[in-house]
């Protein structure tokens, strides 16, 4: 069944109604946020593998933590904590084979592994508006 352009107008303004009324749960403002912020990673690393320099677009680019969200909620939308791998070097390399994956970032990014030990036991849950604040920032800065 079609809907007619007034229902269709009337559905909508029941969204915006149901948006202003239900604020997000944390856990989709997260996953906004997750999608955005993989964004910002893969333009910032020039849609590129930064393990094997091959360019990578679509479901080849992935935004990879070097620390894992599971160890270190703080460093979750640290963008020094991401970097973009292409599937293989993501899935064969960094995932199954830590030791190496290790050496290779440590070598790579020095500076940004000292950084990351540093911070990564720092304690951090995050709240509704500092998630909402990031989603503007990266928001801004990946749809310019
Ligand atoms: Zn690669």
């Amino acid at each position: 069944m079609k809907m007619s352009q007034y229902q269709a107008k009337e559905a909508r303004n029941r969204q915006a109604l149901n948006r202003l009324k239900t604020p997000k749960s944390i856990s989709k403002l997260k996953k906004q946020l997750d999608k955005l912020f993989g964004e910002y990673i893969k333009n910032r690393d020039g849609w590129q593998c930064c393990w094997c320099h091959k360019p990578v677009k679509g479901q080849n680019a992935h935004p990879s933590h070097v620390i894992p969200k599971s160890i270190s909620n703080h460093l979750r939308y640290d963008p020094q904590n991401v970097k973009c791998l292409c599937f293989h070097c993501h899935i064969q390399k960094w995932h199954l084979n830590p030791l190496e994956a290790e050496a290779w970032f440590k070598e790579t990014f020095p500076e940004r592994w000292e950084y990351l030990n540093k911070e990564k036991n720092i304690l951090k849950s995050w709240k509704r508006w500092e998630l909402e604040e990031l989603i503007e920032y990266y928001k801004k800065e990946v749809e310019g």
